[in-house]
């Protein structure tokens, strides 16, 4: 199947293949590579390759790709070797929640402490 591409969105650009990216898991629903500029050891981020603006619109719209979603981080977090030491997950949403690409992704953080929760 082919997924709408919107056209003016970083990451679905990514997904379809049209700016490059150091891809880590590819599924059907969802893709995972590493951030442009990472602020831990491991930083890889996982979006879904249909757009959806943030978690809070694709948790509320479709439940099973969601979940895809977080299959995908999981995987990531084991292939990376994050289990054992454990890592963050970070959804950023909207202004508030320094969200800068709007297009749901998850940061996923470790390799070392990844400090406090706050910002
Ligand atoms: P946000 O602030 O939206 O939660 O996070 C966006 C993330 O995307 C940032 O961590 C930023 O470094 C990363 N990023 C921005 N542009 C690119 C890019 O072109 N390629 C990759 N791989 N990551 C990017
Ligand atoms: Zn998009």
């Amino acid at each position: 199947t082919t997924i709408a591409l919107v056209t003016d969105c970083l990451f679905c650009r990514i997904v379809a293949g049209e700016l490059p990216a150091t891809v880590v898991r590819e599924t059907d629903t969802t893709l995972a590579f590493r951030d442009i500029n990472p602020k831990a050891e491991v930083h890889v981020l996982v979006v879904t390759k249909e757009h959806y603006v943030d978690i809070a619109t694709l948790a509320t719209a479709d439940r099973e790709l969601t979940s895809d979603l977080m299959e995908t981080v999981a995987v990531v977090a084991e292939s990376e070797g994050l289990l054992a030491d454990g890592f963050r997950t970070i959804f950023n949403t909207g202004l508030y929640g320094g969200q800068e690409v709007d297009h749901v992704h998850a940061h996923v953080l470790g390799g070392e402490p990844v400090g406090p929760m706050v910002c």
